[in-house]
């Protein structure tokens, strides 16, 4: 059965990360409620039931009660899973029990790290100690499926100061943590800054010992950079991973519906406007549908595969076979999936397999 997700972009910040490369601006409350109708208004012409709706940013915790508004005009199942992102800073009592109240049973909060130092230098204005406060209110208001995201790979990490950031998260009890490698984009402050990531080894020496410690705490690992308790994958992102529909709304937002990749203008004043999404490509198909699923712990089965009208071609399975022999990809019954080894690596294995 092919799902269907929604995507909401709020493009809105207290102030800009050093690192972040997410399209969103100043948060300005005139603005943001102009914006709020803008997506509602694009929403009440979308006839269709979501099996999962993720409010994603920028910072949707800062438009308040923006967010049970926009929700009020989605149509999603009874069992949707509804996710928004939150940070510590924005998560008041106003947006918690208003979300709360209009659907939202999933909180995505942005720790990056358990040491405040480490939170300094990431330049993130929250501490250790908000992130635990926004946790225990968020449970206040029965918003209890909470993912926290950590990242790795900056200077002045190291293995120590990283578990004791998963520790943190183990001790909070959260169902879901997502480790993310930091990665220098371009038009960001960090890219003008030397040294400011770890090199090559460490970060894998990092990711390692990341996956270890969850492992240890519980934390099972289903993607790449995600781990949850059993139950707690995030079910909007295996919507992406699966290659399933989803409809994504607001600058910068993609989508893919019914064979078709369209998006949106990083740009917030053409979205209130009314700008059409720019058709992007077809689906990549068999490629692209290899790629994704070799994101996941679970791999890749043939049968699904099959299923979908897509086919092998020849070599790809000797290829397989020598990527095994190598320790990079494990071939199981009817599927294949990558080895630890083979994530890190990520890349260049496809490269060889497509
Ligand atoms: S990391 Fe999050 S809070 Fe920071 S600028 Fe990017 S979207 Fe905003």
């Amino acid at each position: 059965m092919i799902l269907l997700g929604l995507y909401v972009h709020i493009p809105f910040c207290r102030r800009k990360c050093g690192y972040c490369d997410f399209y969103s601006i100043n948060y300005d409350k005139d603005t943001a409620k102009t914006y709020v109708d803008a997506v509602k208004s694009r929403l009440s012409k979308i006839d269709k039931t979501f099996d999962t709706v993720y409010f994603g940013g920028g910072t949707p915790s800062i438009i308040g009660s923006g967010v049970a508004d926009i929700l009020s005009t989605v149509r999603f199942s009874e069992n949707a899973e509804i996710t928004a992102e939150c940070n510590p800073d924005s998560a008041t009592d106003e947006f918690l029990s208003t979300a709360a109240e209009s659907g939202v049973n999933r909180l995505s909060i942005g720790l990056q790290s358990a040491n405040d130092s480490e939170l300094k230098l990431l330049t993130r204005p929250h501490t250790s100690a908000s992130v635990k406060s926004a946790v225990e209110r968020a449970r206040m208001h029965n918003i209890n499926n909470i993912s926290l995201d950590v990242m790795l790979g900056f200077k002045g990490q190291t293995k120590q100061s990283l578990e004791r950031t998963i520790d943190f998260c183990a001790e909070l009890e959260v169902n879901h943590i997502s480790a993310y490698m930091l990665k220098v984009e371009e038009r960001t402050p960090f890219a003008k800054i030397d040294d400011i990531s770890l090199d090559g080894d460490e970060i894998a020496s990092l990711y390692d010992s990341c996956c270890e410690r969850l492992s240890y705490h519980g934390y099972g690992q289903y993607e790449i950079s995600n781990f949850a308790k059993s139950g707690f994958e995030c079910r909007h992102n295996l919507i992406y991973w699966n290659c399933d529909d989803y409809i994504g709304l607001g600058p910068a937002a993609h989508s893919l519906y019914d064979g078709k990749r369209y998006y949106y203008e990083r740009n917030l004043n053409d979205f209130i406007g009314g700008c059409q999404p720019i058709y992007d490509d077809d689906f990549g198909g068999r490629d692209e549908y290899i790629m994704l699923r070799l994101r996941l712990n679970d791999g890749l089965n043939f049968s699904e595969f099959e299923k979908r009208g897509f086919s092998f071609e020849s070599g790809f399975l000797d290829r397989c076979k020598t990527l095994e022999k190598a320790g990079l990809l494990l071939i199981k019954d009817d599927r294949i999936s990558l080895t630890h080894k083979g994530f890190l690596v990520q890349n260049s294995v496809l490269t060889y397999l497509l």
